[in-house]
């Protein structure tokens, strides 16, 4: 029977799910919550967006922009709900994150051939055909079995979420709305800072009292992925030129003079009413976030919708464990998808799921395996992550990583992402067209 076992219906899981499911092929879909919940997700939904509502840059110059164009050729359902439920965020895709899961679920429980079960699955069913997209937080009795399995080349490292503000609760006086170098509708919120106020909000943030982090086997702290306390440990001028920096900002109150920080406001929802603050993810106490981040101007009576948080992060050694197909060297049959395989960010996860998924199906009714090379974005990752090599850290869409043009180097780098999207493009159409 052309039966799959899915553990997770998160963004891998659930691209997966529905790209077996539209290829004829029956699923099993397990869902932890809400009968068991992890650190991080709020609710019941499926694909729901644990942190930033933004899915990074559309712009195909860019490799997150690119890699989603490659998903939109291949059918994502992801990114196709992910445009429906796009709010303004200048070149951004950023979603509602209720409309964008909402979706998704509704989706997948009505397709006949998903068959949808909230359980903590604990244990890796020895038959048939699995594919695990349990996450960055795996359950503990998932997260055992998988170190069996992969005799414990199984890795940990902190990951963390930023605070979400009502927009009722921001002092518009002292804020202007504005993209940096006006790119987009100018719907971010500015926050700007003059050296006093920076050298103060400075202080309080770096002597502010922590969350304590649980003790796991391993402890490694993602640079992407940086605590805005931790990053401004490194010295008093680093977040300037980081999450602070006032660069392609003109304050409409004081046009001549450069603000000397500014933190932004993102849209988070479609209505408007909420806001993340870009870049500030956070493992200070709840209460000295409150008192700490009310200290910049325009958030002095902000009303935290939700508190950043600080989270563990799994992910397997896909260098050693992983074929680029997706399963494992030493168990055809075992597929993973997501965060868990080390590729890194929302939509890695989607872009992992729909190749995990392609290739089952492929194998399932005896077709040729389905690999993208590192023209394409999403090739370009799974290359990454299935290669061997040391010190192996997560990675997200990455234009490092995807293979240079051949001939003389086209000096502006614009052009030449534009050259890199035009070919991983031309080379997917050609690879569809085999299919
Ligand atoms: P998930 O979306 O987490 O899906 C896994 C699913 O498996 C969950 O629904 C979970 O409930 C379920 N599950 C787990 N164990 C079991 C089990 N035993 N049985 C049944 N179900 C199970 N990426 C970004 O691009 N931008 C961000 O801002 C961002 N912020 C993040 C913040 C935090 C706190 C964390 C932890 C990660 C963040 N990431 C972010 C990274 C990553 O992109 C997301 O975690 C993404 O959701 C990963 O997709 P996934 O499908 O691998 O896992």
């Amino acid at each position: 029977i052309k039966e799959v076992v899915i553990i997770g219906a998160g963004l891998a899981g659930s691209e997966a799910a529905y790209q077996l499911a539209k290829r004829g092929i029956k699923v099993k879909l397990y869902e932890m919550r809400p009968l068991k919940n992890t650190e991080a997700h709020k609710s019941e939904k499926f694909g729901e967006l644990v942190c930033s509502n933004s899915l990074g840059s559309n712009a195909t110059s860019n490799a997150s922009g690119l890699m989603k164009e490659e998903l939109r050729q291949l059918g994502s359902l992801l990114v196709e709900v992910a445009d429906k439920n796009r709010v303004p965020a200048g070149q951004a895709l950023a979603v509602d994150r209720e409309g964008f899961s909402k979706e998704i679920t509704e989706t997948l429980e009505n397709m006949e051939n998903i068959e949808i079960i909230r359980e903590e699955l604990t244990e890796i069913p020895e038959e048939g055909i699995v594919l695990i997209a349990s996450g960055p937080l795996s359950s503990d009795s998932i997260s055992e079995e998988i170190k069996k399995i992969t005799k414990d080349e199984h890795l940990y490292f902190y990951d963390a979420a930023a605070p979400i503000i009502a927009f009722d609760s921001i002092d518009k006086e002292k804020v202007y709305f504005q993209s940096r170098y006006d790119k987009g509708d100018g719907e971010y919120i500015n926050c700007p800072m003059n050296i006093e106020e920076y050298t103060n909000f400075y202080n309080a943030l770096i002597t502010a009292e922590r969350a304590p982090l649980k003790t796991f086997e391993e402890e490694k702290l993602f640079e992407a992925c940086m605590p805005v306390e931790k990053m401004a440990e490194r010295g008093e001028k680093t977040l300037l030129f980081g999450p602070l920096k006032p660069k392609g900002l003109t304050n409409p109150r004081h046009p001549d003079i450069k603000d000397y920080a500014v933190i932004q406001l993102r849209q988070d929802d479609k209505e408007g009413r909420l806001y993340n603050m870009v870049g500030f993810q956070t493992n200070l106490k709840w209460g000295e976030q409150k008192r700490v981040f009310s200290m910049i101007p325009g958030l002095e009576n902000a009303d935290f919708v939700r508190y950043g948080v600080m989270h563990r992060n799994t992910f397997i050694n896909s260098t050693k464990l992983l074929k680029d197909t997706l399963n494992l060297k030493s168990n055809e049959n075992i597929y993973f998808a997501g965060q868990i395989t080390g590729s890194e960010g929302y939509v890695a996860a989607m872009a992992t799921g729909m190749m995990a998924a392609i290739n089952i199906a492929n194998r399932l009714e005896g077709k040729k395996e389905f690999v993208l090379d590192d023209r394409s974005a999403i090739g370009a990752i799974i290359k990454y992550i299935t290669e061997e090599k040391k010190n192996f850290q997560p990675i997200g869409p990455n234009i490092g990583i995807i293979r240079p043009l051949e001939g003389k180097k086209i000096r502006d780098k614009r052009e030449r992402y534009t050259k890199v999207a035009e070919r991983a493009l031309d080379y997917l159409k050609e690879k569809l067209g085999e299919e």
